[in-house]
């Protein structure tokens, strides 16, 4: 028979392997399974990080290879091609290589003393006596093998497949957005140190087009709808765009890959007995920009020290393993419903509401009044932060108008 593990983790993405890593220097023995015959692959995210916030990981900096780019300006354009210029005074992102980010952590994760095993397709969870005591794995030829441990830790990424076997309840998949993430070259005039973000229903409904630079005429595109084909509207952006058609018309499009993305906030629940949710299948990704990379990784570091401590207390019930989702609450839960409000108000606003908005925005200056974030995750702390600037409050006024008339007040 098997050893029982201390922990499986099912998904070898950046918050399985790292939560993974994190229990290992624990003490920990850990298992991870990834489906997949390769970690990093296939590549769906375009990889814009925070510095500040992987620096606070500990993952920066990073090797060369994997840092693609860092940028100190953000450009945000209306559906008429109107920009909002957003000048930081230093580089507070930077794009990494997707692929070489997960290898990266797995490898450290592999040198901790973790055990992964690849090709490896957990079916279902094992579930005895009302509590989750591990999980049965296809590792190929049908063969279908048993593996124990004391918890499992489920960082299977948005299918959610094992996660509604438990009865929780998953993300919302009227929140779920559709992506297309692509690889371009031969872009023209690329400015490297600026990521485009353009808006317009035409383009990406319900969310937005990125285009994020690399180097020597490459860059990143994508965009998510909530509905319609992205593709289609890929298509569209690149050769009609009024901004991005310029960079893109001769460029060479590859490495197209689909993906979705939820934008409903964190799911109620996040542990039962036995069993913890973390990353994307637990929603734990940024309402306003589908930034999940760091959140998950956040939130990995509470999980694996909950499971560690319940490890050592002999005690995987739900009712200590709750301790995970008190500490997440009172990390990440203020930052979570002002991203949400973003988001819905977002949402609610026309084409041209938003070109209004940003219009006046550049027009008090706002952009000049940010020059010094540089922390873009925990957005509800960096907002009330900078509400003692007079522009922030006079736009923030402004934004709470529209948001009530977009919301049904009658100013008539
Ligand atoms: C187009 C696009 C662009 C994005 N851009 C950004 C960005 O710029 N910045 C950012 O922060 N976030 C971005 N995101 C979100 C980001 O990709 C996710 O938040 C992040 O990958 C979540 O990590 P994860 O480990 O939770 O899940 P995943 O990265 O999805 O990893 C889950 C892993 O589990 C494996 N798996 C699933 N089921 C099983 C099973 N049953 N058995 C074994 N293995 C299994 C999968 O193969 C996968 O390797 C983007 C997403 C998309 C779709």
């Amino acid at each position: 028979m098997k050893d029982v593990q201390d922990i499986i983790v099912v998904g070898g993405g950046p918050v399985g392997s790292f939560a993974a890593l994190i229990l290992s220097k624990l003490g920990k023995k850990v298992t991870v399974f990834e489906e997949h015959p390769e970690i990093g692959s296939p590549v769906h995210c375009a990889g814009h990080l925070s510095i500040t916030s992987l620096r606070a990981l500990g993952l920066y900096p990073l090797p060369d290879k994997i840092i693609e780019n860092e940028f100190s300006q953000a450009n945000f354009y209306s559906y008429s091609g109107f920009s909002f210029p957003a000048i930081l005074s230093k580089p507070v992102t930077c794009a990494v290589n997707r692929e070489l980010f997960d290898k990266h952590i797995f490898i450290k994760a592999k040198d901790a003393g973790v055990s992964f095993h690849l090709n490896s397709r957990v079916q279902s969870l094992l579930i005895e006596n009302g509590f989750v005591r591990g999980v049965k794995v296809n590792q190929g030829e049908g063969k279908e093998e048993i593996f124990r441990a004391k918890i499992v830790l489920d960082a299977e990424g948005i299918s959610s497949r094992l996660l509604k076997q438990t009865g929780l309840v998953p993300l919302n998949p009227k929140r779920l957005v559709y992506a297309v993430q692509a690889d371009v070259e031969n872009v023209k005039n690329l400015q490297s140190n600026r990521v485009n973000v353009y808006f317009g229903k035409a383009y990406a409904p319900g969310f937005y087009a990125w285009f994020i630079p690399k180097l020597e005429g490459t860059a990143k595109i994508g965009l998510a709808t909530n509905n319609g084909n992205p593709n289609n509207f890929l298509q569209r952006l690149i050769t009609r765009h009024p901004i991005a058609s310029q960079y893109l018309t001769r460029a060479r499009v590859k490495n197209k890959e689909f993906h979705s993305i939820t934008l409903g906030g964190p799911i109620p629940k996040l542990c039962l007995n036995g069993f913890m949710a973390l990353g994307d299948v637990a929603s734990q990704v940024k309402p306003t920009t589908g930034g999940g990379v760091v959140f998950g990784l956040r939130s990995s570091i509470i999980a694996a020290q909950v499971a560690n401590l319940a490890i050592n207390n002999d005690d995987v019930s739900s009712n200590f393993l709750k301790l995970y989702q008190k500490q997440f609450k009172k990390s990440f839960s203020f930052d979570f419903t002002v991203m949400l409000i973003i988001r819905n108000f977002l949402d609610s606003l026309s084409d041209e509401k938003l070109d209004r908005i940003l219009r006046f925005c550049r027009k008090i200056g706002l952009n000049k009044t940010i020059e010094n974030i540089d922390e873009i995750d925990l957005q509800g702390r960096t907002l009330l932060k900078t509400l003692i600037k007079p522009t922030v409050s006079v736009a923030l006024v402004y934004l709470l108008i529209n948001y009530l008339v977009a919301n049904g007040l009658n100013l008539d």
